[in-house]
This record gives structure tokens, sequence and C-alpha cells, in this order.
């Protein structure tokens, strides 16, 4: 059942909102910004149920008849606004759902509520519709816009609403939430927590991923094989890699090369998430200089960004081997 306790880390946010479902005072319009997977949908679908919620005591209750709807999705007075199948929110969609819709009272609750999902999406044209509505909305109408790239939402939209944005969860929360939810190991946790930062959408999503294992070996072998390889080799690799543009490859150079660094400082297995190639991690350490390790997260770092800005993926691979190589030949 969901209730702000069930609903992981967000404190801040959580007090934020259950202060103003208790006090009956919500604002016309939220905006909530989050990366995918980050629970924007969640929380606001509990504050929905929150403001919507008849009961006595902390609210939500769970019991009342909107509460229950809730969870079953028929409450009436909470509307879902998704993008269609062109992955898009139109003017159409924006005037005949929210726009006209909005003049009709709520059915039985106190509010009428819309989450706007992915408003990011919604197109100009769509969000000027709907700002008409947000100048002048009726006293019912709680808007809840949740995105994950506030900057393509207009400023007009931005500065009406109140801003709320979700934080990462702590890698410890994340970590419990796999081992009792999931049944996952310690050692193995580790690894999802890793790749999630801070995000549990990104975590399960991993952990319901067949690949993730098969990709976490190769990577292994690769990242074996940069120092033995010759210049041939490496190269065909970076092209077979050029073909699926998978940044998740690069995650795993990121842990394994922390893994090395952590090892050359504290001369110790604890707190290493690649445990199991204990061996060669300590190879590596000792192979690489501590200025070699700034350098390789340096051209970590670099490759990300020529891949974000659409530099073909196996000219940025090649690139990135060669400088892990440099930095390994002194
Ligand atoms: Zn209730």
């Amino acid at each position: 059942m969901l209730t702000f306790d069930s609903v992981l880390g967000q404190e801040q946010l959580k007090k934020q909102l259950q202060k103003a479902a208790e006090e009956g005072r919500p604002s016309h319009a939220y905006l909530i910004a989050g990366e995918k997977g980050s629970g924007k949908r969640t929380i606001a679908k509990c504050f929905a149920k929150a403001l919507q919620c008849t009961g006595e005591g902390s609210r939500p209750c769970g019991k009342c008849q909107s509460c229950l709807q809730m969870e079953d999705g028929s409450q009436p007075d909470v509307i879902y606004i998704e993008p269609d199948e062109k992955d898009s929110i139109g003017v159409g969609t924006v005037r005949e759902r929210i726009n006209d819709d909005i003049v009709i009272k709520p059915y039985r609750g106190p509010y009428k509520i819309y989450l706007v999902c992915d408003a990011q999406k919604m197109t100009v044209q769509a969000q000027n519709a709907l700002l008409k509505t947000l100048e002048e909305p009726p006293k019912y109408a709680v808007l809840l816009l949740l995105t994950s790239s506030v900057e393509q939402i207009l400023p007009t939209i931005q500065s009406r609403s109140v801003r709320l944005s979700m934080q990462p969860l702590p890698d410890e929360t994340i970590r419990r939430y796999l081992m009792n939810s999931f049944k996952v190991p310690d050692y193995e946790a580790d690894t999802y927590v890793t790749f999630a930062r801070g995000n549990l959408g990104r975590a399960t999503e991993l952990l319901k991923n067949e690949d993730f294992e098969t990709k976490k070996e190769e990577a292994i072998a690769l990242l074996k094989s940069i120092d033995s390889a010759d210049f041939g080799e490496l190269y065909l690799k970076a092209a077979a890699l050029g073909k699926e543009k998978d940044m998740g490859i690069l995650n795993f150079f990121y842990i394994w090369y922390r893994d090395a660094l952590c090892y050359k400082a504290m001369n110790q297995s604890e707190g290493l998430i690649f445990k199991e190639e204990i061996q060669y991690i300590k190879k590596v350490s000792r192979e690489i200089s501590y200025e070699g390790f700034e350098e390789i997260f340096a051209a970590l770092l670099k490759t990300q960004e020529m891949i974000r800005a659409n530099v073909n993926m196996e000219t940025a691979m090649e690139l990135l081997f060669v400088a892990i190589r440099d930095c390994r030949k002194e």
C-alpha cells in the first residue's frame, strides 16, 4: 500500500507534501523534477492519494473509498496524462483532457488532480495552452507536472509552479532495498548500487536485465585484454562496441579503475566491487601510478562527453583504449 512512509528517501519532499495535504492547502501547480527512475510518479501518486483521502488520522489512510480507488487506478478525480504513441503530448490532448475538463467540478473528492507524466513531452503549443489554465485555475484544481528535463518546460510554466526536485537515494538505502525485496546477495547488490547512482528505478531495471551479467563479463574480459592485445585487436573490439551505443560499458570501466585505485590507496579488498577479480585488480593497482589513474578517469569522462555529443562510439572507445594504454607504460 502506498503511503508517505513506504516511499524511500525524499524526506524533505515528503514532509512538504504531507504538510500541504494535511493542512488542505496545496498549491495549484507543482513541477516535480528528477531523472527517469527517481520515483517522481510514486511520490506524486502518494500526494494525490493523501489530498483526496477522506479517512481519519494520518493520510493517505489506505482504507477510505478514495484510497482504495487510488490503489486500483479508478479514482475519478485523479487524471493521468501520458505521451501518446508518438511520444508526445499535443495541444489537442491538453485542451481536451485538461482545459475542457478542469472546469467540471470534482465528482466527490475535494480536489481535481491532473498528473502529467513526462511533462517535457508537451509540445510548445500544448504548454502554451496549459498556461492559460495555470493563470486562472479553479480553486479545487491541482496540477502535478513530472519531468526529467526542466529546461524543456516553458519558463512561464515554471514560474507558476512550486518547483520540487527528487534527490538521489543514499547507496545504503538502495542496497538494503535490493537485498530485502529481491533477495540479492550483498556482493551483487554492491555492483547494482554503483550503477544506480542513487536511482532506485535504475537499480531494479538492471536487476531485471538478464544481459547485465553477460555485459559485466564481457567488459571485464575487455579490460583484462587492454594491455596484452595488439592495436589491431583493440581496434576490432572498439568497432564491435561501436555497433551498439552503450554507455553501460563505461560504468564497468569506472568501477574497475576505481577498485584498482582504492586497492592502491588502502591495500585491502574491503569495499571493492569486483572482489572476485582481486588478483587482477591488485596487478592493475601496481602497474598504474596515481597520476595514471587521474589520466584514466579524465579519459573516461572525456569519452562519455564525446558519446553524449554524438561522436562515433567507435572513435571514442578507440581514443579511450589508447589513453588507458599510455597510462600503463610508465
Ligand atoms: Zn484514505
